[in-house]
């Protein structure tokens, strides 16, 4: 959620700010501003709405060889308006801060405060921020901030400059990330990795506590008690170009175009000679053959991904598996239930969602050691957990997922795969057809993503239903969830997942004249069943469009109004491919209802809040 930017440098920085502040719009913002100094003042411009309104409000101006910082804001205290958005200030206007996340103890900060005479303008939690490190200002502005944030309560990335020290930004954090971009005479603060790889590939990553400061020539690192931290550079390997839309409308559609190579890389930076390498998160033989149990624990689409793959450990690996909402499981009570030898995985695809950070934490409280599986390399979850399964999808800017989701059920996939084999719950013959069914999964992709066609036609056909319903059994049950999630995302039509055996104990009520029921059917020994709970929505005039393969598309002609056919392949493995036409249904329906695809509405990219 949300974005920060700070420059120190030569350049013009007001394109460097609004620049950065834009390749972090995906995050979802309601606001957004600038702070910076120029003509001996320190000059905020700021305002309700998209960055085109603040550029507006800017009107052209340029201000070189200065500091800078801006803010996208996503409100959290107050409503998203002029005054609420950042940077906010201190009382005389010469000291400016823009903040990510949540002051719990603002309230409290805010009394002390006034009673100390100062007057707030705004309704932010953020404005305390401003006015406590004035409050300790004494003509250090590194020593104010590190005294102001000892204060704070709850989460936090800030950026920080005043009139007085016109060559330096402080930065500090806490749950909540911010790193620093080294360049060549000049330095860049950033919550996020694409407002600053235009510049820069090299970055230090802030760990929760330390306190930046900032020049155009130095970049000094402190914790709390105000030691030197030594940091090591971090090289980022992603490209600006994947930052970018490239030709296509949306960053949608250009990602769910982009997953058979996402599939494709993140299967084979790990299959060596037809083998699954998984040292990299240490699932060695020893391991495989002690645990008794695995935990998966994630929110929103990563979740889905955990119970897909609930479905295909529990097959190929005869282990059970329990999937659990990261903010469920952090608090359960009196505190959640680790049982020895149980492997604990998380799944973030921006490795920054709070609610799996916490997961991961009580988990390690625990003893517990931590398998990440995250996209993005350096971010909290990659850093914190024991060992780190990297998806290879590339940036993901769009906020719903489409290769985020995907590649985290690709790893899954390959994990109950080595649990199978260790075991010897799978022969070696049905481990090798696993892995050529895998390795073939990309070309699938593609030949699906050239039959949209279809797609499009019931998405232009269907936009203005009001509530659909998803259905399946088994696994096609746990794709389902990540199905409708789209659809709910994306084109803001109310959908419902059933297993398909469940719809009978209450929600066939809802089912009504033309009621759009979608149904996957792909696994052989379901069919028949799945084809009963066809029947009865039928009866009550549901409109029913199945998704099978080819082989089996006749067993639903009879009963349904249409058939989407996905390519032959293990049955296994149809779900992957059947992720595709419900998330293009969910891209097309959205687009017809006119919807903000990239950025719906009320939706952050990565959900750093709890
Ligand atoms: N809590 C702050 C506010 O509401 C910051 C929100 C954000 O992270 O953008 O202003």
């Amino acid at each position: 959620m949300c974005g920060i930017v700070g420059y120190v440098g030569k350049r013009d920085l007001i394109p460097v700010l609004v620049g950065g502040l834009r390749k972090l719009e995906y995050r979802g913002y309601d606001s957004a501003g600038v702070a910076f100094l120029k003509d001996d003042r320190l000059n905020v411009v700021k305002c309700k709405g998209r960055l085109t309104n603040l550029e507006e409000k800017l009107g052209g101006v340029s201000v070189e060889g200065s500091i800078g910082i801006g803010h996208t804001r996503w409100a959290t205290h107050g409503e998203p308006s002029d005054i609420n958005a950042h940077p906010q200030t201190n009382a005389v206007g010469d000291l400016a801060v823009v903040h990510n996340g949540i002051i719990e103890n603002f309230r409290q900060l805010k009394s002390w405060l006034q009673a100390k005479g100062i007057r707030f303008v705004s309704e932010t939690d953020t404005e305390v921020i401003a006015h406590l490190v004035n409050y300790y200002y004494e003509g250090d502005l590194r020593s104010a901030v590190l005294k102001a944030v000892k204060m704070l309560e709850g989460s936090y990335a800030i950026g920080v400059i005043c009139l007085n020290e016109p060559d330096r930004i402080i930065g500090a954090k806490k749950d909540s990330p911010l790193i620093i971009g080294l360049g060549k005479g000049e330095n860049i603060l950033a919550s996020d990795f694409p407002a600053l790889l235009e510049y820069t590939k090299e970055v230090y990553i802030l760990e929760d506590n330390e306190v930046a400061e900032i020049t155009e020539n130095s970049i000094e690192v402190f914790d709390t008690l105000g030691n030197r931290v030594e940091k090591e550079v971090f090289k980022v390997d992603w490209n600006l170009d994947q930052a970018e839309k490239g030709g296509w409308e949306h960053f949608m559609i250009k990602e769910i175009h982009e997953q058979p190579v996402a599939m494709h890389d993140t299967l084979m930076a790990r299959l060596h000679d037809d083998r699954i390498d998984l040292s990299e998160i240490n699932l060695n033989e020893e391991i495989i053959r002690s645990i008794t149990g695995i935990k998966i624990v994630a929110c929103g689409s990563a979740y889905h991904a955990g119970v897909l793959g609930k479905y295909v450990i529990e097959n190929i690996g005869r282990i059970p598996v329990d999937v659990d909402i990261a903010s469920e499981f952090r608090y359960r009570m009196p505190s959640p239930i680790l049982s020895e030898n149980e492997l604990f995985i998380v799944i973030s695809q921006s490795g920054e969602t709070a609610d799996t950070i916490a997961a991961l934490r009580e988990a390690h409280k625990k003893g517990a050691k931590v398998i990440a599986i995250t996209n993005v390399k350096g971010s909290t979850v990659s850093r914190e957990a024991d060992f780190t399964m990297h998806t290879q999808a590339g940036i993901e800017v769009a906020v719903a997922t489409s290769k985020g989701y995907l590649t985290q059920v690709l790893c899954l996939y390959m994990i109950a795969a080595e649990i199978g084999r260790i075991r010897k719950t799978i022969t070696e013959e049905e481990y090798s057809a696993f892995i050529d069914n895998l390795k073939r999964i990309p070309d699938c992709l593609r030949e699906i993503l050239k039959e949209k066609g279809q797609i499009q036609q019931l998405a232009a056909s269907r936009f203005s239903d009001v509530h659909e319903f998803f259905i399946g059994r088994g696994m096609d049950y746990a794709l389902m969830m990540e199905g409708s999630l789209k659809l709910k995302e994306l084109s803001y039509i109310h959908s419902e997942t059933y297993a398909a055996g469940e719809l009978k104990h209450g929600p066939i009520a809802l089912i009504e004249d033309n009621t759009l029921v979608m149904v996957l059917a792909t696994q052989e020994a379901l069919i028949d069943k799945v084809v009963s709970n066809i029947r009865e929505v039928k009866a009550r005039g549901a409109f029913v469009v199945a998704m099978t393969m080819n082989r089996y598309a006749e067993k639903f002609e009879h009963d349904s109004d249409l058939i989407i056919r996905l390519p032959d392949i293990d049955d296994m493995f149809a779900p992957i491919l059947a992720a595709v036409p419900y998330q293009l249904y969910g891209y097309y329906t959205a687009v017809n209802k006119g919807c903000d695809v990239d950025k719906p509405r009320n939706l952050a990219k990565s959900v750093t809040v709890e």
